[in-house]
């Protein structure tokens, strides 16, 4: 062997051993991923977000729940959970504020445990309605009087399917398969629960409509009262993130191992996350973000990075459409820097240079 040949050897050994000692550092949920940023780079993202948009003025408490107008509008939370269990926190992290929307996930996942896919598809749908989220013309004009399980009517429609022999049976399946995914024992904020289900006469009316096109698969009002509770489960922000996790594992919660959603689910979740996850700011944000989320009026977002983790922010002030003004920042914020858009080949590592 000529010097040469010898001495290139010991270089590529080098880089080879470096490649792997760099390992145990890689964050994001990709072990073994030589594209994953390190722990330190995520973090250094996460706080330069956190300080850029901690104190933007932008939007306001919702306050047609009253509950939710008198809450701290200056809370502020982030955490990431990853697929291998690293958790990454700041701020306002031990806060309990009602999931809202975001329930309307976990629910459409539990419906297609016990349906599959096909049958939530064809009686609740994945359309975007381009619509408020509490629209009745959404269920009015569409064809298929649908629409999907992330406008209230169509959380409505999911909430009637899931089958149990009394409506506290439901409401208790529901809460424990939260809980499978946040891998904690949840419960519910009984204020908010009271101040929704003393005001919610606009979801009453949609559950009518859903029956008038036979829409609705259980009693109207039962329906809407169960759902009225799967909107008034607390989480902190961890707790949410590591329910984003779940989905970004396949359906195993990275904490606790269990396979709590069917893999094969996993990719429709996401999708219909993708169209209607922010409801009619949903175009707008897969074009900006492009990571599958969803958003609750409580001030809390979460987005699945599939395969690497979940990112979930906790703000309350919202948009027009409903959406957590901060929340969107930050992660739109830390999905550019880290290149997690699902639809950049950079996300993968292809960095076209
Ligand atoms: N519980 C709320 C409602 O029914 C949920 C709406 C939301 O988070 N967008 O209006």
């Amino acid at each position: 062997m000529s010097k040469k040949t010898f001495h290139t050897r010991i270089v590529i050994a080098f880089l080879v051993v470096m490649s792997f000692a760099s390992l145990p550092f890689s964050s994001l949920g990709q072990k073994a991923s030589p594209v994953a940023p390190t722990r330190a780079q995520v973090e250094a993202v996460v706080r330069e977000a956190y300080e850029k948009f901690k104190n933007d003025p932008g939007g306001k408490n919702a306050d047609y729940i009253p509950y939710l107008a008198k809450v701290d509008s200056k809370l502020f939370g982030i955490a990431i959970v990853t697929t291998d269990n690293q958790e990454l926190t700041m701020g306002d992290i031990k806060y309990s504020f009602s999931i809202q929307s975001i329930s309307k996930v976990f629910s459409q996942a539990l419906a297609m445990e016990e349906f599959g896919p096909e049958v939530v598809f064809q009686k609740v749908g994945s359309e975007p309605t381009g619509r408020a989220f509490n629209s009745v013309f959404a269920v009015a004009d569409m064809p298929t009087h649908t629409g999907n399980p992330y406008v209230n009517a169509g959380a409505i429609a999911t909430v009637s399917l899931i089958t149990a022999k009394s409506a506290e049976e439901k409401w208790q399946r529901i809460l424990s398969f939260y809980s499978r995914c946040a891998g904690e024992k949840l419960s519910l904020i009984d204020e908010v629960y009271q101040s929704e289900a003393a005001t919610n006469t606009g979801n009453k009316a949609l559950s009518m409509l859903l029956a008038k096109y036979d829409r609705i698969y259980a009693d109207p009002f039962e329906s809407v009262d169960v759902y009225t509770k799967q909107c008034s489960v607390g989480v902190n922000v961890a707790q949410l993130a590591r329910m984003g996790a779940t989905l970004a594992n396949n359906g195993k919660n990275p904490s606790t191992g269990e396979q709590v959603i069917k893999p094969e689910d996993v990719p429709y979740i996401l999708s219909t996350m993708t169209m209607a996850g922010l409801y009619d700011g949903s175009g707008g944000w897969a074009w900006h973000v492009g990571l599958p989320a969803k958003s609750g009026v409580g001030g809390g977002i979460v987005a699945v990075m599939p395969g690497k983790g979940a990112i979930a922010v906790f703000a309350p002030p919202l948009d027009e459409a409903g959406n957590s003004v901060k929340a969107q920042k930050v992660i739109e914020y830390v999905a550019g820097k880290l290149d997690l858009n699902v639809f950049s080949p950079r996300s993968v590592g292809l960095k076209g240079e």
